[in-house]
């Protein structure tokens, strides 16, 4: 499993499928812990991460890293990721098909770690992984059940930098988070077992 999420790294570094290339200074492979039971997915890298090569640094990361805290969760066991992995010029959205043409890498990413759950932080990540166009609002912080893994929106901490207004919501979400993994029976885990998360 470490040797295959190392492999998708490599190739992430290399990478030059879509213009997006062109304008990052690093790529953002995703990184975290190769045993990871959540995954987050971000939309793609800010300034800070094509600065470092590294995904939820700076205000962004900070900020996230208070949310996990509220949710009771450690950044050492999660998988933190992104949608695309090179920063737009001029902070753009990622077009439709740089996302089709990086989306690969994630696809691979999920079938290496096996996660129990995905969230998705915002609506580019939910729709990619719904494979429809998809707004975040009615899904956010609830579950979603798929074939292999729970789907579990959830807003993008990035939003509530930009409107403070939204922070209450954010973490609201994040507390819906752990709610669920504190009463899900298949994640909770036996008395006297320590939890996963
Ligand atoms: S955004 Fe994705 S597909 Fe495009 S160059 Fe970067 S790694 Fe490759």
């Amino acid at each position: 499993m470490k040797e295959k999420l190392e492999e998708i790294r490599q190739r992430i570094r290399v990478c030059a499928k879509c213009s997006l290339h062109e304008s990052r200074k690093k790529p953002v492979p995703g990184e975290g812990n190769p045993k990871a039971k959540i995954m987050f997915v971000g939309q793609g890298p800010g300034r800070n991460e094509d600065e470092t090569g590294r995904p939820f640094v700076g205000a962004a990361g900070v900020f996230l890293d208070r949310m996990l805290k509220a949710a009771g969760l450690k950044r050492r066991d999660l998988w933190l990721t992104n949608v695309t992995r090179c920063l737009p010029l001029e902070g753009r959205r990622p077009r439709a098909t740089e996302i089709k043409t990086c989306a690969p890498f994630l696809l691979d990413e999920i079938q290496a770690l096996h996660p129990e759950i995905v969230c998705p932080l915002g609506s580019m990540a939910l729709s990619l992984l719904l494979r429809k166009p998809t707004r975040i609002q009615p899904f956010r912080g609830t579950a979603i059940p798929t074939e292999n893994y729970f789907l579990f929106p959830l807003l993008h901490p990035a939003a509530a930098i930009r409107n403070p207004a939204l922070e209450e919501k954010v973490l609201e979400d994040f507390r819906n988070l752990r709610k669920f993994l504190d009463s899900d029976p298949i994640l909770k885990p036996p008395p006297g077992q320590k939890s996963l998360f």
